[in-house]
C-alpha cells in the first residue's frame, strides 16, 4: 500500500541527498565540532539535571513541546503533526540539548525529531522485517539462535530513535513486562537449557526503577543453563544520568552481565556519556557498541572512524554496525549496501582492530545477522589462496601438506599474474610506491653501524 501524506504521496528523490564521496565529510560533523563539542548544557542552578528521573519527567513528548523549545521548527508543524500521530515522540532534556541546529543536517536532530518522510510507505517495508513476533515461543521472548533468546523486557524508552528497528513496538504502547510474563520465560529457559546467553533488551530495560530490573535479572540468573545475562541499553547514549551508583551496584551482583549500547555519532560521546560507559565498565561489564548505519547521519567512513575512536578511549568495543532493517519508518535513512562494504574497506587496516565493528544485515524473514566484508580471497587451488590486504597487496598462502616438488621454490621475479600465485610459482606481488615500504627504506636503524645507536 502505498501511503500517502497529506494529498501528497511521498516522493523518495525530493528527500535524496546528493551521495557524497565516501571520503567526504558530511558539512554537519567536520572533526573541529567534535573537538569543542560543547558540554550540554547545564544549567548550573538546575540541580535536577543530574537526576535521571527529572530527565524521565521533563521529556519532550509531543509536537506541542517540540515547538516550545524549538520555535524555528513551525513552519513544518502539520509533517510533524502526522508523523507523531503514527510514531510517538519522546526526548530526553539531555539529548535534545545535543541539538545544535534544527536542519537535516544536524546529527543528533534527525535522530530524535520526527519527519514527514517517516510516512513514507513503499510496498517492501513491514513493521517487523526480521519476524521477531514469530519467534516468540512466549510473550516477550525471542528464540531464534540456538544458544541465544532475547528478551523484550519492556516497550518503553527514554527517547524514541526515529530510525528504531522495533518502531512496531517500542513506545506505541508504553508497556511492562509483566511477573506473569517473566515467570512464563523462566519457566521456557528451564525447558530450554541449550540456552546459555540471555539478551535482555526492549524498548530499553533501564528505564526501569532499579529494584524492577532486578527482579527480572534474578528471574533469568535462578535459570542454572544461563552463563551470560546482556542488556540491551541506550541510556549511555540518551540518558547517561541514568548510569548511577545504585545500578551499577546492583548490576554486579548479577554477573557475568555484558552491556551493548547504541552510539551512532561522535557528537553523541559527551563528557557525561564517555563518563557513564566507565562507570559501566569500572563495574566489571563490559560494553560493547551496536550502531546502526543512517543515511546523513553517520554513512560516512571518516564518521565512522571518529565514532569508533571514541568509543575504545572510553573503553568501549564497537561490536556491530547494522544495515538499515526493511522498517516501516525508517527508509529515508536506508543506505545502500555497498555503503558499508566501504566503509569495512576503510578501516580495515588503518584504524586498530579493536575500533572495527563487524558489519552485519539483519536479514529479513528471520533469518538472522549475516556479517558482510569486503573481498579479501582473490582466488584459489586446491594448493593455495590467493589473498588481498588493505593496501592491494596480493600474497599466496600455501595449503599444509601440499607437495613442493611440482611447485618448486615460488620465485620473487615479477609474477605474470594471480595465476602465478595460485598455482605456488610466485608468492606475492605489491603495489608499487607502498608507504610501508616507503618507512622501511626511511627506516635506516638496522643498517647503522654499532655506535650510531648509542646517543
Ligand atoms: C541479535 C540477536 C541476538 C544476539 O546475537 P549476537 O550475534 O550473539 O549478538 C539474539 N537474539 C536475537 C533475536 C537477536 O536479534
Ligand atoms: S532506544 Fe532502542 S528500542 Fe528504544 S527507540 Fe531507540 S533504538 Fe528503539
Amino acid at each position: 500500500m502505498r501511503r500517502t501524506i497529506g494529498t501528497q504521496s511521498v516522493n523518495l528523490s525530493s528527500v535524496e541527498e546528493p551521495v557524497s564521496s565516501p571520503a567526504d565529510e558530511p558539512p554537519s560533523t567536520t572533526l573541529q565540532e567534535v573537538a569543542s563539542a560543547p558540554a550540554p548544557l547545564v544549567k548550573p542552578d538546575d540541580r535536577n539535571w543530574g537526576d535521571w528521573r527529572w530527565q524521565m519527567r521533563n521529556r519532550i513528548r509531543s509536537v506541542s513541546a517540540l515547538l516550545e523549545r524549538f520555535p524555528s521548527l513551525r513552519t513544518q508543524e502539520a509533517g510533524l503533526r502526522e508523523a507523531e500521530a503514527k510514531f510517538p515522540i519522546a526526548i530526553t532534556p539531555y539529548y535534545a540539548s545535543l541539538i545544535k541546529g534544527t536542519t537535516r543536517r544536524d546529527p543528533v536532530f534527525q535522530m530524535c525529531v520526527p519527519q514527514v518522510q517517516e510516512l513514507y510507505d513503499p510496498p517492501f517495508l513491514r513493521d517487523d522485517p526480521l519476524e521477531e513476533n514469530e519467534d516468540m515461543p512466549v510473550p516477550g521472548l525471542i528464540h531464534r539462535y540456538p544458544d541465544r533468546a532475547l528478551l523484550i523486557a519492556t516497550t518503553l524508552c527514554s527517547t524514541y530513535c526515529r530510525h528504531c528497528t522495533r518502531k512496531r513496538a517500542a513506545g506505541s504502547c508504553e508497556s511492562v513486562t509483566t511477573a506473569g510474563q517473566i515467570e512464563q520465560a523462566v519457566a521456557y529457559l528451564n525447558a530450554h537449557p541449550e540456552i546459555m546467553d540471555v539478551v535482555v533488551s526492549g524498548g530499553d530495560p533501564l528505564t526501569l526503577p532499579t529494584p524492577a530490573v532486578e527482579q527480572i535479572l534474578r528471574a533469568i540468573r535462578s535459570v542454572p543453563s544461563v552463563q551470560i545475562i546482556r542488556i540491551g541499553t541506550r541510556t549511555p547514549v540518551v540518558l547517561p544520568q541514568r548510569i548511577t551508583a545504585e545500578l551499577t551496584r546492583m548490576l554486579r551482583r548479577y554477573h557475568p552481565i555484558w552491556i551493548n549500547t547504541h552510539f551512532n555519532h561522535p557528537n553523541e560521546l559527551t563528557p557525561e556519556a564517555t563518563a557513564a560507559c566507565e562507570h559501566l565498565v569500572d563495574a566489571g561489564i563490559p560494553v560493547g557498541n551496536q550502531s546502526v548505519l543512517l543515511r546523513g547521519i553517520n554513512d560516512n567512513p571518516k564518521v565512522i572512524e571518529r565514532l569508533c575512536r571514541g568509543l575504545v578511549k572510553c573503553r568501549v568495543r564497537p561490536y556491530y554496525l547494522f544495515q538499515c532493517d526493511l522498517v516501516r519508518g525508517v527508509e529515508h535513512f536506508r543506505t545502500p549496501l555497498s555503503r558499508g562494504i566501504e566503509i569495512m574497506e576503510y578501516l580495515r587496516g588503518r584504524v586498530s582492530g579493536l575500533a572495527i565493528p563487524t558489519f552485519v544485515v539483519d536479514a529479513p524473514h528471520g533469518g538472522g545477522k549475516i556479517p558482510i566484508l569486503p573481498q579479501y580471497v582473490v582466488s584459489t587451488s586446491p594448493t593455495h589462496t590467493v589473498l588481498r590486504n588493505f593496501e592491494g597487496m596480493l600474497v599466496t598462502y600455501p595449503e599444509p601438506g601440499v607437495s613442493r616438488s611440482n611447485a618448486g621454490r615460488p620465485s620473487e621475479s615479477s609474477p605474470a599474474g594471480v595465476w602465478d600465485l595460485s598455482s605456488g610459482k610466485a608468492s606475492v606481488i605489491t603495489p608499487a610506491n607502498l608507504s610501508r615500504h616507503q618507512r622501511r627504506k626511511e627506516s635506516e636503524f638496522h643498517l647503522l653501524p654499532a655506535e650510531a645507536h648509542t646517543v
